[in-house]
């Protein structure tokens, strides 16, 4: 049986050797899954709810090993693993507790007094059946537990397909859910790469929720049509922060390294893309300077930036910097790079022909422009295929809401950056190439339900 060995990009020490899924058994957990659905969908929703909500306790009393797991298999920062990983997660269980009934429950709707005299009509929602959850690397606990918990209050089951970047997070997601005593095959994993991904979508799931990169989506998309099976794409982002001459200059600099640097740049709502009003360019990029100076590569799982995850990203932000520098741009220092730490990057000099301002670096590189005017600024900020995040600032929150208002994207903030997509009663999701899945808030629960439609006629 072949196997896949996980090594932390940190200090290169082995985590774990893991057999890899075959066909054959994949097969047999759809069907156990199925048969786990079947029961777990006549569970009153509250019910559901009580038990899920067991996770939030297991979680609080396991932060500190669950955290150093996430920094040894990812190399991110043990902060980020609490901040960006395990806070969303506990907060969503929290909201789909307490929401989650109302959420799903049966909606009356009127109906024509003329056509349908008498007649009562509403919409009733049912889970798909069984959800095939296949996560990235970046946030492999986050991007796989928050869809987990969304599908299983929704009534599903789920099979995760985790990264094979990230096996040991998989690992410990499954452990983690054993505990719950759910029905039996209702949360269950499979080992693989893409590979295995396609063998997770030929076994005929109810519903795939694929978050990852746009390639990988269209290639899920096209398997999900063999069969069809509906999908949730949630895919890259290319996200621009516009900042006004009337911002808080200071907050709005510190959040902007925070933005493009937290999680060494490999966040799909990264601040990938900063635009920032001409007559306060210089003065802002001086602040991005002096900060980005400050900040302290970390290891061991401290400091602000962790390690990069895998070599091909690291291959992807030198290609960038380097085709950026080689047509004019100017930069903060040089691209360092020890082990598999780079050294951040902010980039001034650019324009849109260059890769680092088309294409999602996702690595510790800043990019900066100046903007004219409002006009400018939404035109720049609209000129890219992706549409996941964006944030404005500015201290005229009329402005900046007519601004927000106009960029082609599914979320936006407001002098804030990254942290409105945990806010967990906001649907996350992109628009353009960032895909069209929706998790988290109504629209999130709704969308690992159908509507089933029905009408009753007394007369
Ligand atoms: P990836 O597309 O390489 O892999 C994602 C998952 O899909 C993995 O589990 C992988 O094994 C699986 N996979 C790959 N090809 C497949 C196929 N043909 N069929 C089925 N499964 C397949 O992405 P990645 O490198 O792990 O993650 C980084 C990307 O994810 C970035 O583009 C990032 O922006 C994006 N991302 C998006 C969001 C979001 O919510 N929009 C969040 C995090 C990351």
């Amino acid at each position: 049986m072949a196997t896949m060995q996980a090594v932390s990009p940190v200090d290169g020490r082995v985590l774990g050797d893991f057999p890899v899924s075959e066909v054959a058994a994949i097969q047999q957990q759809m069907r156990a899954a199925r048969s786990a659905a079947q029961i777990w969908a006549k569970w009153p929703v509250a019910e559901r709810a009580k038990i899920l909500a067991k996770l939030v306790p297991l979680l609080m009393a396991e932060l500190d090993s669950i955290c150093e797991l996430i920094s040894l298999t990812t190399g991110k920062v043990r902060t980020e693993a609490l901040l960006g990983e395990i806070y969303p997660v506990l907060d969503l269980a929290r909201y789909y507790q307490k929401h989650a009934a109302n959420i799903l429950s049966y909606r009356g709707i009127p109906t024509s007094p003329f056509a349908f005299p008498g007649a009562t009509a509403g919409i009733e929602r049912r889970p798909f059946g069984v959800v095939a959850v296949i996560s990235p690397w970046n946030y492999p606990f986050q991007l796989s537990v928050g869809p987990m918990l969304t599908a299983l209050f929704a009534g599903n089951a789920v099979i995760l397909k985790p990264s094979e970047l990230s096996l040991p997070v998989g690992q410990l997601i499954v452990d983690l859910f054993k505990q719950l005593d759910l029905p039996p095959g209702l949360v269950q994993w499979l080992v693989g790469d893409g590979e295995t991904g396609a063998q997770l979508i030929d076994a005929s799931p109810d519903l795939v929720f694929f978050t990852g990169g746009l390639n990988s989506g269209k290639a899920v998309m096209q398997r999900a049509a063999e069969h069809p099976i509906p999908v949730l794409l949630e895919l890259g982002g290319k996200d621009p922060m516009l900042v006004f001459n009337d911002a808080q200059l200071q907050r709005a600099a510190d959040a902007a390294l925070y933005g493009a640097f937290c999680n060494s740049g490999q966040v799909c709502v990264s601040v990938e893309r900063l635009y920032v009003q001409q007559d306060c360019h210089d003065q802002f990029l001086k602040l991005l300077q002096n900060g980005v100076a400050q900040l302290q590569v970390g290891h061991g799982g401290q400091g602000d930036l962790g390690a990069m995850t895998t070599e091909r990203q690291i291959a992807i932000v030198e290609a960038h910097y380097q085709d950026a520098i080689a047509q004019g741009a100017q930069a903060s220092g040089p691209l360092e790079r020890q082990g598999n730490h780079l050294k951040p990057v902010v980039l001034w000099n650019v324009h849109h022909v260059m890769r680092v301002m088309r294409e999602e670096s996702f690595g510790p590189l800043l990019p900066v422009m100046a903007f004219a005017d409002e006009a400018e600024a939404i035109r720049l900020a609209n000129d890219s295929e992706f549409g996941l995040n964006a944030s404005v600032w500015s201290q005229d929150i009329q402005k900046a809401e007519r601004v927000a208002g106009q960029l082609e994207v599914g979320n936006w903030a407001i002098n804030d950056v990254i942290k409105n997509i945990g806010h967990p009663g906001l649907p996350f999701g992109g628009v353009k190439k960032s895909g069209f899945g929706r998790y988290h808030g109504a629209e999130g629960l709704r969308s690992f339900t159908y509507p089933v439609a029905g009408m009753t006629s007394r007369s």
